[in-house]
């Protein structure tokens, strides 16, 4: 009888390295933490002109640590592309590789997109939630500036600009923009011939709240968070961060936004 010698763990470290610019930079992103797996490794473009080797250290609970470089932060096309009103996209902004959806979505006059590599990923939380006995749709996913635009301009004819500036983000600011996010619902009839009709309960809220980090997804406004995010309660709104910054967000009740002052302060507007 053989015997094959276990190999050693190897749980105690991840290191995701990306090259990019054409080896003129190299970016070292470290992951220090337990069970963390690299999801590190989707930065594809980054502007070698900001870039440093600099790296920033985010002290974490139970001595868990997330070693990023700050540049890239604020590179368009990281899965943590910071976008908010203080911070909106650019006017000719396209994200890269949207595919149309293949989960179920709620009613729409053409077929809803995200990234190509957000979509594997979103494929695989509706198929946990299946197991679990939930049932999702997508209400809204990639929605272009020019939509965004139109929508606004909607809103301020039939409901005035005091109004829209406080429920309708401005064309650049919504993430959205990105193909990083995601709005969700549970299946129904109705949504599928009525966007309006579609509802997320407070239970599946749960079990998204809970489950959606493992797939690389955060709830991007958390409760009790308005005042950092700036924008209220969104159960529904998921935003793709990677697996590893998701679960690790999640677990130290941390939004994107507190993540950004701490890894580039003084950069995030
Ligand atoms: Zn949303």
């Amino acid at each position: 009888m053989h015997v094959v010698p276990k190999k050693p763990s190897t749980s105690w470290l991840v290191v995701a390295i990306i090259v990019v610019s054409a080896a003129i930079f190299g970016y070292f992103i470290h992951i220090i933490g337990s069970s963390l797996n690299s999801q590190y490794d989707s930065i594809s473009q980054v502007d070698a002109s900001t870039a440093t080797i600099a790296e920033t250290k985010i002290e974490l609970a139970d001595d868990a640590a997330l070693y990023v470089p700050s540049p890239s932060l604020f590179v368009e096309n990281a899965p943590w592309m910071y976008v908010r009103q203080s911070n909106p996209l650019s006017s000719t902004y396209t994200p890269q590789e949207l595919v149309p959806l293949t989960v179920p979505t709620g009613y729409s006059d053409e077929p809803m997109q995200l990234r190509k590599d957000v979509l594997s990923r979103l494929r695989e939380l509706f198929d946990a939630a299946t197991t679990s006995g939930y049932e999702l749709m997508v209400s809204s996913a990639y929605r272009s500036i020019e939509e965004q635009q139109s929508l606004y301009d909607e809103f301020v004819a039939t409901r005035g600009e005091a109004l829209a500036s406080q429920y309708v983000l401005l064309p650049g600011a919504s993430e959205h923009h990105t193909g990083y996010a995601v709005d969700l619902t549970d299946a129904s009839a109705q949504c599928r011939v009525d966007i309006d009709q579609c509802n997320l309960s407070p239970a599946t809220a749960e079990w998204i709240a809970t489950h959606a980090p493992d797939y690389g997804f955060i709830v991007r406004y958390p409760s009790g968070k308005k005042d950092i995010t700036g924008i209220a309660h969104e159960p529904w709104h998921l935003r793709y961060v990677g697996k590893v910054l998701a679960r690790q967000l999640t677990d130290n009740d941390l939004t994107l936004d507190e993540f950004i002052l701490l890894a580039a302060p003084g950069r995030a507007k």
